[in-house]
């Protein structure tokens, strides 16, 4: 049962999870052969990046390229040749969550989302077909992967040494609640940054804004410095929740860890049951100014946005009818 247990912690994956699998072998001698064959199936699947499950008493073997994520949404903009890919679940529960307005691309016009309906997931084969697609006719050089958020799909793995393939640069949005151990092996790659997002530095109101303790998020923070990974922190400012005193008391944690992690300041858009105002400049300058007392590099995302946005966004998936 250990080896069991470390191939499922391994790849995240329940069994009935896979959507194809592919008889490897079945075992003539009971448990205890196949509890002795278990390493070395473990070994060869990790260099042939195939994924072991168990079904009874068959061990199976799944090709990674029928695996299913759980991306649901795709748009491209043109002014920085980037793809967002949202993946659907989230482990959190913002009370500001965005989702709560749509779950589609805020930047799409509402006459695009208006007229948009969920078509599924998509198998990892068919994100890359359609990622090839992006690339060659709309020049992609960036894949933004969010939602959602891309730690709850057991497939992100598989997702992210796709896109490492086709060599393009990879920016993953986080909670970071839940890094485990091969996932931060992913991530330490220099085609790949993490946007770790932080909405309170304070403990009760992190638990009571996200529904979730803020101490795994400070450690998995650390522990993917740590590992040289490539890091920038996000924050939101929320009037009367998280003003410029709490964005600087985030700064001074980031700054303990380094000073020059960028961290990037969001401004909050209203939505249904969260009792917040919309941020204003003022708001966002100061936040920024309090930010620059302690981090070399602040950027104010939230006055960028209001400025308009740069370029077009495309609609990649699902397509109209
Ligand atoms: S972590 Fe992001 S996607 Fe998840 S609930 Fe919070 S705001 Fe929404």
């Amino acid at each position: 049962m250990v080896g069991l247990a470390v191939l499922y912690g391994y790849y995240g994956l329940p069994c009935d999870s896979h959507i194809s699998c592919e008889l490897l072998l079945r075992h003539p001698y009971g448990p205890a052969w196949k509890r002795a064959m278990l390493k070395n199936i473990s070994k060869n699947a990790l260099l042939s990046e195939q994924l072991i499950c168990f079904r009874g008493e068959d061990i199976l073997y799944m090709r990674s390229e029928s695996l299913g994520t759980r991306v649901f949404h795709i748009v491209f903009f043109d002014y920085d040749y980037s793809a967002y890919i949202h993946f659907f679940d989230c482990n959190f529960k913002c009370r500001g969550c965005l989702r709560k307005l749509s779950i589609w691309d805020c930047h799409l016009p509402d006459e695009v989302t208006s007229k948009l309906t969920f078509k599924g997931f998509l198998s990892l084969r068919d994100l890359e077909d359609i990622i090839l697609r992006v690339v060659s006719e709309y020049h992609m050089k960036k894949a933004v992967l969010g939602g959602g958020e891309p730690t709850t799909d057991p497939s992100l793995i598989e997702v992210l040494r796709m896109l490492k393939r086709l060599n393009l640069d990879i920016v993953v949005l986080t909670n970071a609640y839940r890094v485990n151990e091969d996932l931060l092996k992913e991530f330490v790659d220099p085609k790949v940054i993490v946007i770790v997002s932080i909405k309170s530095i304070d403990p009760t109101r992190h638990e009571m804004y996200t529904g979730f303790p803020l101490e795994p998020v400070l450690n998995n923070l650390a522990r993917m410095y740590s590992s040289g990974t490539r890091l920038l922190v996000e924050t939101i400012v929320i009037p009367g929740f998280n003003d410029a005193n709490e964005v600087g008391l985030l700064a001074k944690f980031i700054a303990s860890i380094d000073r020059s992690i960028p961290l990037i300041i969001d401004s909050f858009i209203p939505v249904p049951g969260a009792p917040w105002r919309r941020t204003t400049l003022n708001d966002l300058r100061e936040a920024e100014e309090t930010a620059l007392r302690y981090l070399e590099n602040v950027y104010g995302r939230g006055k960028a946005i209001s400025e308009g946005m740069r370029g077009r966004v495309y609609l990649i998936y699902p397509q109209l009818e």
